[in-house]
């Protein structure tokens, strides 16, 4: 499948129809939370996470374009229809409410560029943080004595594991040097 860029030819319709085409045939994550905590939701319902990964700069020219609302509405149609079709025969008529978060939402809860959703990127030619994993102790050290850093910016590449273990070692530093 050709990237957005090249499909589209500016106009409304054609990046539409590329999400479209995307979505039918892009891959899912999907996860039930409710699963591992029944309070989650009210007796009876359940709640589902369905995650795919989206190019940034084309949600973001689609709510300059002021079709973000529409846009948002679309994507979630499609992907329960897709769902519908697939793995959950039945689902469409059981959705009782959704809500529909874009790289533009992770960008404004988050403040990540681009609406990233782990560390640093691949693609800096200088790795701004410790990447080596054997060095991955030197992740949590600061510039400013007594003071730890841990988390996804502090090592690459990143992602939750990375995050908890620099959170161990930065609290291991703290201990020690409590003695
Ligand atoms: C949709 C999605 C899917 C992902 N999937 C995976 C995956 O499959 N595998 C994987 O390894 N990683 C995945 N990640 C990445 C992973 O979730 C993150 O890298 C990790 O959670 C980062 O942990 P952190 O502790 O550094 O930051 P965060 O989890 O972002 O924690 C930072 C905390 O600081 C709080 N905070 C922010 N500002 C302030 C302030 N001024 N004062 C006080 N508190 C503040 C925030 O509210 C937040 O609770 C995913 C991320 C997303 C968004």
């Amino acid at each position: 499948m050709i990237g957005w860029e090249d499909s589209a030819n500016d106009s409304k319709g054609d990046l539409f129809r590329w999400t479209e085409d995307y979505l039918e045939r892009t891959t899912y994550e999907i996860s039930c939370p409710v699963i591992r905590d029944q309070a989650l939701a009210p007796e009876g319902k359940t709640g589902i996470i369905i995650s795919t990964l989206l190019d940034y700069s084309l949600v973001k020219r689609i709510s300059e374009a002021g079709d973000y609302e529409h846009y948002k509405e679309f994507c979630t149609q499609k992907i329960i229809n897709v769902l519908e079709q697939s793995l959950f025969p039945g689902i469409q008529e059981l959705v009782l409410f959704s809500i529909c978060a874009t790289p533009l939402t992770i960008e404004k809860e988050t403040f990540n560029s681009e609406g990233a959703i782990t560390g640093w990127s691949f693609t800096n030619k200088i790795m701004p943080s410790e990447n080596r994993f054997k060095k991955i102790t030197n992740a949590v050290q600061t510039p400013i004595p007594d003071v730890y850093q841990c988390g996804q910016w502090t090592f690459s590449p990143s992602g939750l594991p990375v995050s908890i273990v620099t959170g161990k070692l930065a609290a291991d530093q703290v201990k020690k040097n409590l003695k």
